[in-house]
């Protein structure tokens, strides 16, 4: 029972922070695939730093100069340029890049997300960026020593921590592993096993050949489990999806 608990946790903090990124950083903020209530929103840009540890206003540029560079020497993170295993570390140097770059109000970065209408969070801004990495450690801590739940507790660190593991598996394997529907003009490729694991984020080419649509799959074995979180929020009145997004065209598709 105890290690089922373990396992449990772990799929949880797995789940909460990779929903966060996925659909709220990803499909909502940068790309306006959907949009937040403005009370979600406002409860995202509170929460999303402490609770994954990433900086939602860095996240994005990065994210960001990744579709604008795609697998070109520029991009942040391309199995092209970095050997496979290394992507986790690259993508960590970019992201730190990224926010220090933002820091230092470097117009390649900041006219990237000048649309944004909200500022990089006050973490960042007063260089406590590990305060919330700080604060998931306690809470490991206490639950491992207060309840003598060792396990338990490395079990809650790991999966609030995963993101850098999401990350590594969409950026390495959803640009060099995979098949491809459309003839986009770069890497990108729908990786099955990533993209059932890691809610739709590995379906990178459908992605790249449309990146405002909130829907990740196209065809119908690929299924994309934050487009279905995208469904039900929106069933609950917390966002909307962006009246402005035609739906997808196939006139890339090497199908046609
Ligand atoms: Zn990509
Ligand atoms: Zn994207």
């Amino acid at each position: 029972m105890y290690l089922l608990a373990c396992l449990g946790v772990l799929i949880f903090t797995f789940y909460l922070t990779l929903f966060y990124i996925t659909v709220f950083y990803h499909r909502a903020l940068t790309h306006r695939a959907i949009i937040l209530s403005p009370g979600l929103k406002k409860f995202v840009l509170l929460t999303g730093n402490w609770l994954t540890g990433i900086e939602p206003k860095s996240w994005i540029c990065m994210h960001r100069r990744h579709h604008l560079f795609a697998d070109k020497p520029l991009d942040p993170h391309s199995p092209k340029h970095h050997p496979i295993p290394l992507i986790i570390w690259v993508q960590l140097k970019s992201y730190e890049k990224t926010t220090l770059m933002l820091g230092q109000n470097h117009r390649d970065y900041t006219r990237i997300v000048r649309d944004l209408d909200f500022p990089v969070h006050y973490l960042n801004r007063a260089g406590l960026w590990f305060i919330p990495h700080l604060l998931h450690l306690a809470i490991a801590t206490v639950i491992a020593v207060k309840f003598n739940a060792t396990l338990f507790g490395i079990c809650y660190w790991l999966g609030m921590n995963s993101h850098p593991v999401q990350g590594w598996l969409v950026n390495a394997f959803g640009h060099s592993k995979g098949y491809r529907n459309f003839n986009t003009p770069d890497s990108s490729t729908n990786n099955l096993p990533v993209g059932y694991l890691v809610m739709g984020e590995g379906f990178q080419n459908n992605h790249h050949q449309d990146s405002r649509q909130a829907n990740f799959s196209v065809k119908w074995w690929e299924f994309d489990a934050g487009f279905l979180i995208c469904k039900i929020l929106e069933s609950m009145g917390l966002l909307k999806f962006n009246p402005r997004v035609k739906s997808r065209t196939n006139r890339t598709s090497l199908a046609a």
